[in-house]
Parts: structure tokens; sequence; C-alpha cells
């Protein structure tokens, strides 16, 4: 525990207070514009990926970065997700996977899940990933495969979102977008979904293309 700790004291006595007058802010309320929802994955590190500091970004985190769609009753990531859109009024939903995901390799590998049923229960919500796969992409293996799997799983949630009423009644009024990316590790890139091409591009390009 001494490392973390460490890192405790030290964002007390040096970092809190480049950012007193914000946490003070902070302390009175969040208007975060950004809703990101990613893998428990060790190697994410949201703030650090997007420049986006304290109060800036509303967190969702689980194994394989799934949305349960709304036919799953009120899971936590429906209920965090609920408070985001209806409350505090993200403007931006963001749902992203990463590049050599252990909950999508596991997904791809059932018979590696056997002694780890609440990870094999939890990534049934994403089971038509690994049907769509074996179907339309059956040449692909290794990462290739597991890579096109997490694009496949980010597309999936972006659909489970849309089925939560929230989600749904903020999009119609035009309140609220939702994206898919995925994050390289190898390469510290991120690829944003583009809706026309139906392609993962860099999110740079993304972007550019809608100026
Ligand atoms: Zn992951």
């Amino acid at each position: 525990m001494k490392m973390i700790v460490e890192g405790v004291k030290a964002f007390h006595k040096e970092h809190f207070h480049d950012y007193k007058e914000l946490f003070e802010l902070l302390a009175r309320g969040q208007n975060p514009r950004y809703l990101f929802i990613t893998c428990s994955d060790s190697r994410i590190i949201p703030h650090f990926l997007t420049g986006l500091g304290p109060g800036e970004v509303f967190t969702i985190r689980n194994a394989g970065n799934i949305v349960p769609p709304a036919t799953a009753g009120p899971t936590g990531e429906a209920a965090s997700i609920e408070y985001a859109v209806s409350v505090l009024k993200v403007r931006h939903a963001i749902v992203c996977g990463h590049s050599k995901c252990g909950a999508v390799t596991g997904l791809m590998n059932p018979e590696s899940l056997d002694k780890l049923p609440s990870v094999s229960g939890f990534l049934r919500h994403s089971e038509a990933v690994y049907r769509t796969i074996k179907t339309r992409h059956a040449h692909l293996q290794g990462d290739e495969m597991v890579l096109q799997a997490v694009k496949e799983n980010v597309l999936l949630q972006l659909k489970h979102m849309k089925t939560l009423p929230s989600v749904a009644g903020a999009m119609s009024r035009k309140e609220l977008d939702i994206h898919g990316w995925v994050f390289m590790i190898e390469t510290g890139e991120i690829l944003a979904h583009d809706a026309s091409s139906r392609q993962f591009i860099p999110v740079e390009q993304w972007f550019m293309e809608r100026c």
C-alpha cells in the first residue's frame, strides 16, 4: 500500500493546491459535458487520454465497456447513464473500447471463462459480438480478430444505449450525441466510428470531416 498512500499524500500536499479554487467550485456541484464509458483495464486513463480535468467527464467503467440493454432491467450502468443524461445533461456520450481487451478476448474464447462465472455472465450482454465475428469475420485470427471484436462490441453498446429511455429521449430532442471510440494501446491513437463510411478512423480526421 506504500506507493498508493504516498501518491495520496503527494496529491493532497502538492497537486490539490494547484486546483484548490476549482475543487471549491466543484464542491458546489458538477456540470460535466461528457459521459465516458470504458473498460476497467488499468491501461486506460480517461483524463490522461482526453486532457479533460476534474468535473469535466462523468465516467462508467466495467469489464468490456458494456452497456446492458434496457431489457436487462435497472443495472448500475443504466442508473449512471440515466443520471448523467437526465440530471447532469451531458452533451456527448462516448463508449470507448481498446485494443488487447481482456474481456473481449474472453468473450471470443468462452472456454477461458469456465472459472470466472461472473465475468462470463456479464459478457453475455455482448454475445452478439461472438456470433458476428464467427459469421462475418471468420477469416480473422489472433489480435486482428480481437480488435474487430472490440470494434463490434463498441457498436453493440451504442445500440444498447439507444434502448435506454433517457438516451433515446435526449437523442430525439438533439440534446445528446453518442460516439464509439477505440483506444489503441500500442500507438496511443484513438479511432472514432464514422457512421457514413462505417469505419473506425482517427478521431482527429473524424472531427475535421465534421467542421
Ligand atoms: Zn478491456
